[in-house]
């Protein structure tokens, strides 16, 4: 076996080698810390400790699969497959299992997510009849999730003078029978939520002091990667399992803690010298990942932060190419100079898409991005985050636009009958179901004609359906009068939805409404982006909106192609911890969105925000890209912006500031934003006339139709209405699944499903 320890620098390779005791490492991004983890459990199992005892700890289980893989190059897939590695929830949902007992629960407990928390949480609240909006499911359970990571039980919560008087002045005096009653349920259900995970982990070693012996024993060396952003039910659990022996080590960098909002304490890391008097202490100085110059404005960026432990980074990689800062018109300018340049590095430089990373601050951002490199056939991949047009709350209002579309769509109608909640329950729906089975008519019949159809259903709830059904029959007959747009919004405030949005206050919530403003942004650009109208109707209408977006939808990049074909990475900036890429670009620079309008308020926020752009510069290798665009759609408005202080916190002499260093030639660079109306608007009609001219490939006066697989052939030319003419490069699929995928003269590469193109032969 080679020397791997060469392959490591001397504070690297002691703080491998230490194995007895408490160790730390800390030390700036891209330093070698995951590294060292890695060759440190390599290490360990050469010096014969048993894969068994070895417990790591990541942030993420694609990190943790990631060290695997590399443990098993230095030595052996028989080693590393054993090891104890994974993130704390998966690795201490494997522990609970085996314990669940002792703790009065079934080992094949069942886990809950964030939603089905939020559910149970909404029907605690009206069984209790209090107030959804002053104790929104996601309020609740924020504040419960707090008091578990802080090792708070519904008992200690109900009996702490403090906290009962903090929610009595924030006039939620029932949050703590919430709790309980909360706290109840999921026993009852024999589930735990994510926090329970950690919560329960605590209460077994805490008072099963047999059991935690045990796993002293067992897990003889334990590792924790980012220890800096462990919460404090994390940390405890680490210090209980480690109090024996003591042989802990890990890795952070304070700079780098970005999930204080969840509970994450900085203080952790901190205090590791006070908690482990003798630990030894190695710091990594140089960095190995990134150019002089990405080096270099990251200590820049971070110096302007006074809670910090001061830290040297330097490299000896080459000086590099500089820091460019592109300003953009709009999101979707912004998203097009972005697609535009990664096509042009991948292909000059002949790399795969999968050295390039695009990183935003909020997940609503995505939308644009996505589109523009759908347009452009550029493979990418969501992390973190669903991609967008698979968000519940994006599916949720596009089961709407089908339904108005058409009344017989069953999946549409069984998702959105009670969403939002309209008193139509459960049971209803199973007997409309039933009736429509057997009567072998659509559910919507089925809702129509429930009066006459003795289905046993009360006055209210009758009354309930037919408003239901009236309201989407009223949305119906607007189709072809408003244009996708005005209809869309009339669709998603008239529902409800976006009142359901609005009260929800937490992060998740304002991202959700930030996903749905930011459909409603795409059907505008959308009814802009033609300009002058087309052929039999004045305007773009919902329904072709519709055909549009299924272009986009219907899986255009397959999860096989994807495992063959490199694609781009798209991800927020928190889910990027971590990870490293040849070219990074960070979208969005600007105030009030990074730093986050929510972080203005007190210097340890902006500190954190300050923290996060850190993160995200010493992602890239080779060259970082920073946009930022002078207007962009947020909450349904447009707004003007600045570019973000973070930029001017970097030197001029790392930055390149372009204007346009890639043409955009098609139609997506003049931006729908730009010419936008204020939402609420009567008409847009009275917009488009401002546009500057014609949509490129505006529809002319030929035939369209819809055409069948047998009637396409291999390179036959074709114009669609919409995307002008095209050779075909591939035919695929049956039936209503056929596609074809079209190479458009201008607009590249698209998968067409064929059941919804307007084509025609050339
Ligand atoms: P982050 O703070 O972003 O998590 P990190 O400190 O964990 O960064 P690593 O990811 O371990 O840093 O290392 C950054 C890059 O530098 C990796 O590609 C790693 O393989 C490489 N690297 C680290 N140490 C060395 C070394 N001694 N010789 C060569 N390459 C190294
Ligand atoms: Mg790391």
């Amino acid at each position: 076996m080679k020397d791997y320890l060469l392959e490591l620098n001397r504070p690297q390779q002691e703080a491998v080698k230490t194995t007895e005791g408490p160790v730390m490492v800390i030390a700036g991004a891209g330093s070698g810390k995951t590294r060292v983890l890695t060759y440190r459990i390599a290490w360990l199992l050469s010096q014969g400790i048993s894969p068994f005892n070895i417990l790591a700890l990541t942030f993420t289980n694609k990190a943790a699969r990631e060290m695997k893989e590399r443990i098993a190059q230095l030595v052996g897939i028989e080693k590393a497959r054993n090891l104890w590695m994974g993130t704390f929830h998966s690795i201490f949902a494997r522990i609970l299992r085996v314990e669940a007992e002792k703790l009065g629960f079934h080992r094949n407990f069942t886990i809950y997510d964030t939603d089905d928390s939020k559910r149970l949480i909404k029907a605690i609240v009206k069984e209790q009849n209090l107030d959804d909006k002053v104790y929104s499911a996601g309020s609740v359970l924020a504040r419960i999730s707090n008091a578990k990571n802080n090792l708070i039980g519904p008992g200690d919560y109900n009996d702490d003078f403090e906290i009962q008087n903090a929610d009595y002045q924030a006039r939620k005096p029932k949050l703590g029978l919430l709790y309980n009653l909360y706290q109840q349920r999921l026993q009852k259900a024999l589930a735990m939520d994510f926090d329970d995970l950690l919560f329960n982990t605590n209460l077994l070693l805490r008072d099963f002091p047999e059991t935690l012996y045990r796993y002293q024993n067992k897990f003889t060396h334990i590792l924790v990667d980012e220890y800096q952003d462990t919460n404090y039910s994390q940390y405890l659990i680490v210090k209980r399992l480690a109090a024996n022996n003591e042989n802990i080590c890990v890795v952070g960098d304070d700079a780098q803690s970005i999930y204080s909002f969840r509970g994450a304490n900085i203080a952790n890391i901190l205090n590791f010298k006070q908690d482990y008097p003798d630990c030894k202490v190695f710091k990594l100085e140089q960095n190995y990942r990134s150019s002089q110059t990405i080096v270099d404005a990251a200590n820049n960026i971070i110096v302007n932060n006074k809670d910090q432990i001061f830290k040297k980074v330097w490299t000896e990689n080459a000086v590099g190419d500089k820091i460019l800062v592109y300003k953009a018109k709009s999101e979707v300018d912004e998203a097009a100079w972005i697609s535009k340049r990664i096509q042009k590095l991948s292909s000059e430089m002949d790399i795969p898409y999968s050295n390039f990373a695009i990183l935003y601050r909020t997940n609503a951002q995505s939308r644009a991005l996505e589109e523009a490199l759908r347009r452009m056939g550029i493979a990418y991949r969501i992390f973190g985050g669903i991609s967008f047009y698979q968000r519940k709350e994006v599916k949720d209002v596009l089961a709407y636009f089908r339904l108005v579309i058409n009344h017989q769509d069953e999946d549409s109608f069984r998702r959105i009958i009670n969403f939002p909640t309209r008193g139509i329950g459960d049971t209803t729906i199973s007997k409309l179901e039933a009736v429509a089975t057997e009567m072998n008519i659509s559910l919507w019949d089925a809702a129509l004609r429930a009066p006459q159809l003795g289905l046993g259903l009360n006055h209210g709830t009758l009354r309930r359906i037919e408003e239901f059904t009236t309201m989407i029959k009223g949305f119906s007959a607007l189709l072809f009068k408003y244009n996708a747009f005005d209809l869309g919004e009339r669709i998603v405030m008239q529902s409800g939805i976006r009142k359901v949005l609005f009260e929800d206050g937490t992060p998740e919530g304002l991202q959700r409404r930030e996903s749905v403003e930011e459909l409603l942004v795409g059907l505008q650009s959308f009814v802009l982006s033609v300009g002058v109208e087309t052929t039999e109707r004045e305007f773009l209408t919902l329904d072709q909106f519709m055909e549009d977006i299924s272009l986009l939808t219907d899986a255009d990049i397959k999860k096989e192609e994807l495992e063959k074909n490199p694609y781009v990475t798209l991800m927020t900036i928190h889910s990027a911890k971590g990870l490293e890429f040849l070219f990074v670009f960070v979208a969005g620079m600007e105030e009030n969105l990074f730093p986050s309008s929510m972080a203005l308020g007190s210097r340890a926020e902006l500190e954190e925000e300050r923290r996060l752009f850190y993160v995200a510069i010493t992602r890239a290798m080779k060259q970082a890209a920073l946009t930022w665009s002078e207007s962009r759609f947020r909450y349904g408005q447009l707004n003007f912006c600045e570019s973000s202080r973070f930029i001017s916190e970097i030197e001029d002499q790392y930055l390149q500031r372009v204007d346009e260093l890639v043409k955009i030639p098609n139609k997506f660079s003049s931006s729908g934003a730009k010419f936008a109306k204020p939402f609420n608007h009567p008409n847009a009609e009275s917009a488009n006339s401002q546009l500057p001219k014609p949509h490129v490939s505006q529809v002319d006066d030929g035939e369209y139709s819809i055409l069948n697989l047998s009637q396409l052939a291999l390179k036959m030319r074709v114009k669609h209405q919409r995307f002008g003419e095209g050779t075909i490069t591939n035919l695929s699929g049956k039936g209503a699944d056929a596609k074809a995928e079209i190479l458009f003269d201008g607009d590249g590469k698209k998968q067409i499903m064929l059941k919804f193109a307007r084509l025609r032969l050339l």
